[in-house]
């Protein structure tokens, strides 16, 4: 039954669109009907009680703030994008990330927001729009046709590269998995995690050939290691041959990768029942000029 699923212990997430809204006054709008906390890794998020529906709240319609989990909201800081820089979205739509990256870097700098399907472009150019972000520029196009040797991308300091994944993290998808008739289908959903796997090993062996890179983050909404561990476990070696190595994102995280291989403390993962959604991050970096990550 429905209410048996762990998530309905877990706290809802609000990220505030700090382009529209700054953290406090967004907290006292919010605490005038709920008891809101602010997290402690995220700055910019917040913290309500389980179950809060806020779909009709005037801040979510006006694009002051986005519902977004936790561990999805790491995922641009993770990058720690620098106002001023250029930055793709590889995988863009709907577009959460895309914003949230335009809210760190303050608008300033580009984003270059790329993204395969032309039925999802209008999605993410209407979260685009809402954010009221005015450095993105959409691109519907395949991110393995864009070329890092055009002269147009030699600037590029950082990639965000959500590529899509089996969603394996998801509420939706681990309640899909209660129904009996998911166990008929076992073949074919390991045929499609590795076609997944090695479109996600494809896209992030081409983010690395972006000249003036120095930070990469990967992330997905899995909980498979295919995915996630076994994706970064087999591009590290053509990443240390570009000058990248592993770096540890949110040192005081607790949830670190699955120890497949040596390194892998670096990784980000999120417990779906503890936080809500099962997510992963990874963070190439080049350069350690601004970071104070170890690899
Ligand atoms: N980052 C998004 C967010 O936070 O809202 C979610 C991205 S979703 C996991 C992956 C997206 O990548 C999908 O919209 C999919 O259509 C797009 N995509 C898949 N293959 C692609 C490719 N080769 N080039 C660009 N986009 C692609």
């Amino acid at each position: 039954a429905l209410h048996e699923v762990p998530d309905v212990s877990v706290p809802r997430y609000v990220r505030v669109n700090t382009l529209k809204l700054d953290v406090d006054s967004a907290l006292f709008e919010l605490q005038k009907n709920y008891s809101v906390q602010k997290d402690n890794l995220l700055p910019e998020l917040l913290i309500l009680p389980p179950g809060t529906d806020l779909h009709d709240h005037p801040l979510v319609k006006n694009g002051s703030i986005f519902m977004q989990g936790k561990a999805s909201s790491m995922a641009a800081p993770a990058l720690r994008p620098q106002p001023g820089w250029e930055v793709i979205d590889a995988c863009a739509a709907p577009g959460n990330k895309t914003i949230h990256l335009a809210a760190l870097m303050m608008s300033r700098g580009k984003i270059i927001a790329c993204e395969l399907k032309k039925e999802r472009v209008k999605r993410l150019k209407d979260t685009i729009k809402l954010s009221g972000a005015s450095n993105i520029q959409v691109l519907n196009e395949d991110f393995l046709n864009i070329n890092p040797k055009d002269p147009s991308y030699s600037k590029v300091n950082a990639i965000l590269l959500d590529p899509s994944c089996s969603g394996s993290g998801t509420a939706a998808s681990r309640l899909d998995h209660l129904l009996p008739s998911r166990t008929a289908g076992q073949d074919t959903d390991m045929e499609r995690l590795n076609k997944l796997a090695s479109f996600q090993r494809k896209a992030l062996q081409h983010a690395l050939l972006f000249p003036a890179l120095e930070r990469i983050v990967y992330s997905t909404c899995s909980i498979n290691q295919i995915e996630n561990e076994d994706v970064i476990k087999s591009v590290l070696p053509i990443a240390e041959s570009h000058g990248f190595h592993l770096a540890k994102p949110f040192p005081e995280w607790q949830c670190r990768g699955l120890p497949v291989f040596e390194g892998s403390e670096c990784l980000i993962r999120t417990d779906p029942a503890k936080h809500g959604e099962g997510f992963f991050i990874a963070l190439f970096a080049r350069k350690d000029a601004i970071s104070s990550e170890s690899s």
